[in-house]
């Protein structure tokens, strides 16, 4: 059992953050939290309400929503005053307009407010954009997951289509890159990687394989891994 008790994971999206933090977690009984899973519910709010060209409506309709996660035997369930929305979150209406609402910054002030709220638990693997850079810079240890664009895009095809959702190669990669490209430069907590994170390329590993490379960082002296 490690001593790390805040583990930060950022990365672009389909770098494999959520499946490698879900794994973590598990391996070292934390809990994990999915914050992009926060920035969905309060956009599937907004899509909902139909305020989404709104900035003033949005921001008033977010401060009085009750977003919750809820940690069920490994499985987070997300609610939006009450409402579950686990799986109503991950639709391409969602995902395709999150990245404007996670550009406004009373929204993601209140959503850092309620990520920081978990830090009093015995031990948290927390993953999203801003995660080592403004939510939690003092982490215990930091990770920035990369891979490759098209083993990126490959790997959200294959997740697509399990859903049956009608998509191709070329329209899952570009929707990815302007996703990434509204993420990192955007004005307020862009993705980007700390100066102290430690990069992890994923492109050519296996899950397996992800996950030892950090839990060896977590179980190693970590000041002697940290590269100069
Ligand atoms: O990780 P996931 O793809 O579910 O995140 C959805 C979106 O939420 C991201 O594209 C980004 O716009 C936003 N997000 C964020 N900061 C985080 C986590 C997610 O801005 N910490």
């Amino acid at each position: 059992m490690s001593n790390f008790k805040i583990i930060a994971i950022d990365g672009p999206s389909g770098s494999g953050k959520s499946t490698i933090a879900k794994k973590i977690a598990e391996r070292y009984g934390y809990l994990y939290v999915d914050t992009g899973a926060m920035y969905r519910a309060v956009t599937y709010e907004i899509l909902k309400k139909n305020v989404i060209n709104d900035i003033e409506k949005m921001i008033s309709l977010v401060a009085d929503l009750d977003v919750e996660l809820k940690f069920e035997n490994g499985l987070t369930r997300v609610f939006v005053n009450r409402e579950e929305v686990t799986d109503a979150i991950r639709s391409s209406r969602v995902t395709e307009r999150v990245s404007e609402v996670s550009a406004i910054s009373e929204i993601r002030e209140k959503l850092v407010d309620l990520q920081r709220g978990y830090a009093n638990q015995q031990g948290l693997v927390l993953e999203g954009r801003d995660i080592t850079t403004v939510v939690f810079p003092n982490a215990d240890l930091k990770i920035f997951l990369t891979a490759s664009i098209d083993e990126r895009a490959s790997r959200r095809l294959l997740e697509l289509l399990a859903k049956e959702e009608d998509v191709d190669f070329e329209f899952v990669k570009k929707s990815l890159i302007e996703r990434d490209r509204k993420d990192s430069t955007r004005e307020i907590s862009p993705l980007k990687k700390a100066g102290d994170a430690i990069e992890v390329d994923t492109t050519n590993l296996s899950i397996e394989g992800v996950v030892d490379k950090i839990s060896l960082l977590i179980e190693s002296n970590i000041e002697n891994l940290k590269p100069s």
